[in-house]
């Protein structure tokens, strides 16, 4: 027998580990920028998957791809060689004006193999003592959830009772190239940032930073990792968000949309020099570049190649951006966005990110709080001006503006 959405809220608390806390709206199907609950209730979907659905849900030209894929060969192992690699590295390194490919599987993996490489890279190349690499991180960030990572962390909710940590990293301010510089010494390896920090509430650094943290590291012989797992692929109105202020990391980390909302499918790209310092049996993954993720990814690229999305994200972010400053004093604070991505502080007065979220979805439109008062906003790409504003009139309904 089907069971009701409540029916299965109560299963999935019993069985499943509470690491999330769910909007209650259990989804059974989708298409597009919609997806349906069990009992056939409608949303329309403005959180995308955290930006893994930047092309929407099962968009045709994907579907077609992974369905074709599984009637040929789904998964080898890197022990062997497989027939569609090859092609996605290519089409990654046209795709972004960067050399290799190290494929993983989620945006975690993919930090952490970063890691791994700039490492490598300081002790190989630039005769850094063993084991005093330094990397040096940006207050606010979020990278992911594995030991490592939530070692350089400053959230305590993803920190605490995780430890011991992993040393040998620095934490600057967001933003500020002056305390960048000063942390940077003979131990530094890498600069590891997001263009925009994502989970931090979309926060966008001021024009000149990204170029100004090219300049630095080029300068001080210290790679730029740029983790646009979040960031990249379309979200911003362009192909990568580095793009804004015309620059190329020395390794470039994407994910999420990579897989298509498909498969997880993750990359570092880099230029050869330091992809180069590994060599077989130092790093691996059974799963990573297999055939049924590498055609998902490369029929990915495909559609970012056509520009379309990227300008999609251009033309209604600008629609975007008007509808939030006319929230402006009326339940909204202040917002900031680029491209199809917000991120909207609504005044606490009014409730918590949570119940605005809550109240969102009895209004058919899903998003998600991140910290506190903040909402964000990123629908899919392939989003409509209408649904776009029937999301922003939805918001200041329940805003009461
Ligand atoms: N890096 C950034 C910027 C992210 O936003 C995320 C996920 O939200 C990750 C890394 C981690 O990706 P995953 O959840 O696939 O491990």
């Amino acid at each position: 027998a089907l069971r009701s959405s409540a029916e299965l809220i109560r299963a999935e608390a019993e069985t499943v580990a509470h690491n999330y806390h769910p909007l209650p709206v259990v989804v059974a199907r989708a298409e597009g920028t919609w997806v349906e609950d069990v009992e056939g209730r409608r949303y329309l979907d403005m959180l995308a998957g955290y930006s893994a659905l930047n092309f929407g849900h099962r968009h045709p030209a994907l579907i077609a791809a992974a369905r074709h894929q599984l009637d040929q060969v789904t998964l080898t192992s890197r022990a062997f060689h497989n027939d569609r690699l090859a092609g996605f590295a290519e089409a990654l390194a046209d795709l972004t004006g960067l050399d290799m490919t190290l494929p993983m599987n989620t945006g975690a993996e993919a930090v952490e193999s970063a890691l791994k490489i700039a490492r490598k890279w300081a002790y190989e190349v630039k005769g850094v003592a063993p084991d005093q690499a330094t990397i040096v991180v940006a207050a606010g960030n979020f990278h992911g959830r594995t030991t490592t990572i939530v070692s350089f962390s400053d959230d305590p909710v993803a920190r605490t009772g995780f430890g011991p940590f992993t040393p040998g990293f620095r934490t600057v301010p967001y933003d500020d190239l002056a305390a960048l510089e000063a942390a940077i010494d003979d131990t530094t390896a890498a600069v590891l940032i997001e263009p925009i920090q994502g989970e931090a509430g979309v926060r966008i650094p001021a024009d000149g930073y990204l170029a100004g943290v090219r300049e630095l590291t080029h300068r001080a012989g210290v790679l730029f990792i740029a983790d646009e797992i979040q960031s990249g692929l379309g979200r911003t109105g362009t192909t990568l968000a580095v793009a804004h202020e015309d620059v190329l990391p020395d390794l470039l980390l994407l994910g999420k949309a990579l897989g298509g909302g498909i498969v997880p499918v993750s990359a570092v790209v880099g230029r050869r020099d330091v992809m180069s310092v590994l060599r077989p049996g130092e790093h691996g993954s059974t799963f990573g570049g297999n055939p049924l993720a590498a055609a998902v990814g490369s029929a990915v690229v495909d559609l970012l190649r056509t520009g379309e999305f990227q300008e999609h994200a251009r033309t209604l972010g600008a629609v975007l951006a008007d509808g939030l400053a006319g929230l402006v004093g009326r339940g909204v604070l202040r917002y900031r966005s680029r491209g199809l991505w917000a991120g909207v502080d609504v005044d606490p007065a009014i409730g918590t990110g949570r119940e605005i979220s809550e109240r969102l979805l009895t209004e058919g439109i899903l998003v998600k709080d991140t910290h506190g008062s903040t909402i964000r906003i990123a629908p899919p790409l392939t989003i409509t001006r209408e649904e776009l504003d029937s999301a922003i009139g939805a918001l200041g309904k329940v805003l009461g503006a």
